[in-house]
């Protein structure tokens, strides 16, 4: 090869390797084009044994004391991953750092971890409020149900129920002030008579949110509404 076409030929490379190829976010190991490498994808901690209803982790696949004792608007719920390293910072990149890629990685985990089994009619995303969807500019929820409604073939609604009241980030309240701060914040229109909704969300911490989402899916008539998230806190976490 002449000394004269190397640099074309290095841009050529360049161009095809940001096109095709990307590193592993986690490690920075070639990955072949994917978001992660396969040491790393491997070690995602995937959820285990949980408690069906709200998805906290347990000894076993049963329903844990706090459901039975004040039983959530919600019949069920399901996790991919436990939120601890290095899903929360994957989690994290999507929602402030716009990778919005990770949307479909965390789709396709939690269609595999939900299984075909399910009788879902429609699948709604958490809304964020107007004025912080126009801050971040997009609804990481609605990116992760888009692809997932695909996955399942089933329906998706992210304009089916709006939310009403811009409240105050969970994360700033203590746990016990966090069920009155979500107090009336969605409102739905539409008659959800006898549908099995599965609301998507990126992370279920006291469930607190999903819960009052839950409580007006059902005074709008929806029969059944289960959550898929694609993480869940530990308690106390
Ligand atoms: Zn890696
Ligand atoms: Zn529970």
């Amino acid at each position: 090869m002449s000394i004269s076409l190397r640099p074309l030929l290095h841009i050529g490379t360049r161009i095809g390797q940001s096109l095709l190829a990307q590193d592993c976010l986690l490690c920075q190991a070639a990955s072949g084009g994917q978001l992660l490498c396969e040491a790393c994808a491997r070690e995602l901690p995937s959820a285990t044994p949980a408690c069906p209803r709200c998805a906290l982790a347990g000894a076993r696949d049963v329903e844990c004391g706090a459901c039975i004792a004040d039983p959530p608007h919600y019949d069920a719920s399901c996790a991919a991953f436990v939120y601890a390293y290095p899903v929360d910072a994957l989690v994290q990149a999507l929602k402030y750092g716009g990778q919005l890629a990770l949307a479909g990685l965390f789709a396709r985990e939690l269609h595999r971890r939900i299984g075909g089994a399910r009788r879902v009619d429609l699948i709604v995303p958490l809304p964020l409020h107007p004025l912080r969807l126009a801050e971040r500019g997009f609804n990481q929820a609605a990116e992760i149900a888009k692809v997932l409604a695909r996955l399942c073939g089933i329906a998706m609604d992210a304009q089916l129920v709006r939310r009403v009241r811009n409240t105050a980030p969970q994360t700033a309240l203590p746990w016990r002030e966090r069920a009155t701060n979500m107090r009336q914040a969605f409102a739905c229109a539409d008659d959800l008579a006898g549908l099995n909704i599965a609301v998507v969300d990126d992370v279920m911490t006291t469930g607190a949110t999903l819960d009052e989402f839950a409580r007006t899916l059902k005074e709008s008539g929806a029969a059944r509404v289960e959550n898929w998230v694609v993480a869940r806190t530990a308690r106390g976490a």
